[in-house]
């Protein structure tokens, strides 16, 4: 029989390999402990749900086309400007606009090793060709990234802290990266966990966007902010390239809940302070806890940590993602990523830590067996 005819998309973009999120639900009934998505375990400010709620009454009005209240939030509390603020449906959005607005079939655009898997989606669907630059340590390497620069490139994706690893360039070799880069390539700074670092030579990305013409910075009220399910991000650029953005992102692209609730939230800087309290403290204890398992744990900076396995039959991350599931909890697969061997956990409740902890400790001292 002849094949069906029918439109096809462009060239390459059934070469994209689907972003895959972390696992959410399990077969059988009963809840999930929930730690492979980075989701906050505190959830979102009680003020947030309030004005979330408070929306319900105006949802035949369109809300403002720019997010205007937003930006002047956020502009308020970081003391920025809110021409160049860019809001958007979660990050995601923002990073496939600019490599929308900046990238080409011919282009060049490069991300580290094990950088966050939608730079390359984002490239690729534009027609682009992504361009991965090895790590060193599971870090990005500035002078790795430098070397890949020809005179194709046009944009330079950096996770700052990166997932899936959790580590981090300092603010020094930020600045380094950007001034080996020729000035029309842009440099993203995606500072997605930007609020988890407590490191003093950190800098999430004001001060280079604020001080060069090809810097940008994504941030997202996904994580510590605990409002993932309202897709909502923001995006501190260049005027020229806030300019861009805004001719080709949808005319009201953040909703009016959005709106309000990262308004509020942003108001309740207790409630994220708490947040990053928690994480800090369990983000340390989990680490020490689990290296004494016998697990080897990269040094994170973000709110989760990546947790590499034996090669050892009934050993592996499969042995243990596959344990962990029967427990009805739920790690990151990060094959995809380039880490077969290992396992991403989120920094969870104080109860999802520990129930995650005392299965692991099952898992690695059950002697090459399933464990039980
Ligand atoms: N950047 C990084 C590094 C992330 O891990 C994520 C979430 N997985 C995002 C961006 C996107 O977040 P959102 O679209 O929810 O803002």
């Amino acid at each position: 029989m002849a094949a069906k005819r029918g439109p096809t998309p462009r060239p390459g973009i059934l070469d994209i390999a689907p972003y895959v999120p972390g696992t959410s639900a399990l077969p059988g009934a009963g809840p999930v402990v929930k730690l492979s998505s980075n989701e906050t375990p505190l959830g979102p400010s009680p003020r947030a749900v309030e004005a979330y709620l408070a929306e319900a009454s105006c949802l035949s009005r369109y809300p403002d086309g720019s997010a205007r209240p937003l930006r002047e939030a956020l502009a308020k509390l970081y003391g920025l400007d809110p021409g160049r603020i860019v809001c958007g449906a979660g990050s995601d959005e923002l990073l496939n606009l600019l490599a929308a607005s900046y990238l080409g079939p011919g282009d060049e655009a490069i991300y580290s090793e094990h950088g966050f898997l939608v730079y390359r989606i984002a490239i690729q669907a534009r027609g682009a060709t992504p361009v991965a630059a090895q790590e060193t340590d599971l870090t990005a390497d500035v002078d790795a990234i430098l070397t890949r620069v020809t005179d194709k490139t046009r944009m330079v994706f950096i996770a700052n802290p990166n997932n899936p690893t959790g580590t981090y360039l300092s603010f020094d070799e930020v600045k380094r990266l950007h001034a080996g880069l020729p000035e029309h390539v842009i440099l993203v700074l995606d500072a997605a966990y930007a609020e988890y670092v407590r490191a003093n030579d950190y800098e999430a990305g004001i001060e280079l966007v604020a001080t060069t013409q090809n810097t940008v910075m994504t941030r997202t009220f996904s994580k510590i902010y605990g409002l993932a399910a309202l897709r909502l991000g923001w995006a501190y650029c260049p005027a020229p390239i806030a300019d861009a953005l805004n001719r080709i992102r949808g005319p009201f692209n953040v909703t009016g809940p959005s709106i309000a609730a990262g308004i509020a939230a942003l108001q309740d800087q207790p409630h994220m302070l708490a947040a990053v309290e928690h994480n800090t403290l369990w983000r340390g204890g989990m680490a020490e806890a689990l290296t004494g398992l016998g697990l080897r744990v990269t040094p994170s900076a973000a709110n989760f940590l990546l947790l590499h396995f034996p090669k050892a039959n009934g050993k592996t991350a499969h042995d243990a993602d596959k344990f962990l599931h029967e427990r009805r909890i739920v790690l990151r697969r990060v094959d995809e990523y380039g880490f077969p061997d290992a396992l991403r956990m989120t920094i969870g409740t104080e109860d999802e830590n520990r129930v995650a902890l005392e299965a692991l400790t099952t898992f690695m001292g059950a002697n090459g067996k399933s464990g039980r």
